[in-house]
């Protein structure tokens, strides 16, 4: 395939067809760098329409540098509610912190100094030097994991083409335009190479991908062959009978480290709690998890929490799974 002829096509469709979302600025790097940080570390692991319901409302919270790094972070845990993934709120906040205390509000536009930032990854670092400093960095996430995979058709697991992937995906990429570049390949990955039915009639690619009109296309690429470990367990809405319920903080690291729950866990923990024969479940990036809900009308708790009134809970950041919880068995507290 020439790639070049591929870059331009791609480059093309984009000038047309390129998405216009309110941290994206066509045309060359983005003029303030902060934008990029923050949108980037949301975007990791989720989709834009999801972060556009939360990107704005926290830029109009911390529209700059110095009020996010000044902040406190129980704060950023409220704004940051229902994204998941928090440890990329503590990492972007720790970002903030350095690049105001440290770097005296300075962005680094070096590979080596903006490595040295938290929250920015292989392809972070590499999406945050070619959008905020035109950088002729290449981005390679799942969207653009399976445009190259289909246009090559790479059949073979994706952590054994990963080398292969990243060669191809480096050899399109459009040194002269990377800022450019980097968006289009990801609204090419989000908008017409989708996961299931993709429009490769919409594709400027089509007349070369050696995946196009196949029948099984969208096994393309094959999955990884690590699996999710599967948790089962318990979680417990404790009532005081008085309007309130117990809640505690969970500790400063590991998963959904520095956030508020109902306290859970996989073996029973209370003799006297009832099953109210509902139960939540939530996927983590490597573990399917599944609670169920049990309730308990109790006042002495010898847990690390504390009693909380019903109507004052949504002044505590909660993960998207405690949310469940209380939706779906908070009538019990009522
Ligand atoms: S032609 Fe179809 S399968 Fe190939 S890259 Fe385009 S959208 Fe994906």
């Amino acid at each position: 395939m020439n790639e070049n002829a591929l870059t331009k096509q791609l480059m093309t469709w984009y000038a047309q067809n390129g998405r216009d979302l309110p941290w994206r600025h066509k045309g060359g790097a983005h003029p303030d760098p902060y934008v990029v940080l923050v949108s980037e570390i949301m975007l990791q692991q989720t989709t834009v329409k999801t972060v556009l319901n939360y990107f704005e409302r926290f830029m109009h919270r911390f529209p700059t540098l110095q009020s996010l790094a000044e902040a406190p972070i129980e704060e950023v845990y409220l704004y940051w509610q229902g994204l998941g993934y928090y440890a990329r709120a503590r990492s972007l906040y720790a970002a903030a912190k350095a690049l105001f205390y440290d770097y005296q509000g300075h962005f680094p536009d070096d590979k080596a100094e903006a490595s040295k930032l938290k929250g920015l990854g292989a392809y972070t670092l590499a999406s945050y030097l070619a959008l905020a400093f035109n950088k002729p960095e290449t981005v390679v996430d799942g969207n653009v994991i399976r445009v190259m995979s289909r246009l090559y058709h790479f059949t073979k697991p994706v952590e054994d083409m990963m080398p292969e992937i990243r060669k191809r995906a480096e050899a399109l990429t459009d040194v002269r335009h990377p800022a450019d570049y980097a968006s289009a390949i990801m609204d090419l990955g989000a908008c017409v190479c989708t996961p299931k039915n993709p429009k490769c009639n919409q594709c400027p690619w089509r007349e070369s991908c050696l995946s196009k009109d196949l029948l099984d296309v969208e096994q393309i690429p094959q999955k990884s062959k690590i699996g999710k470990k599967k948790f089962e367990g318990f979680v417990y809405l404790i009532s005081d009978g008085k309007g309130a319920v117990y809640i505690r903080k969970r500790v400063e690291k590991g998963l959904l480290s520095g956030l508020y729950e109902f306290p859970w866990s996989e073996k029973p923990m209370f003799e006297k709690a009832q099953d109210t024969g509902v139960e939540v479940s939530h996927i983590f990036t490597h573990i399917d998890m599944r609670l169920k809900i049990m309730w308990l009308c109790q006042q002495n708790i010898k847990l690390d929490g504390a009693f909380v009134p019903v109507a004052d809970l949504k002044n505590f950041a909660f993960s998207t799974l405690m949310r469940k919880v209380l939706q779906k068995g908070g009538k019990n507290l009522l």
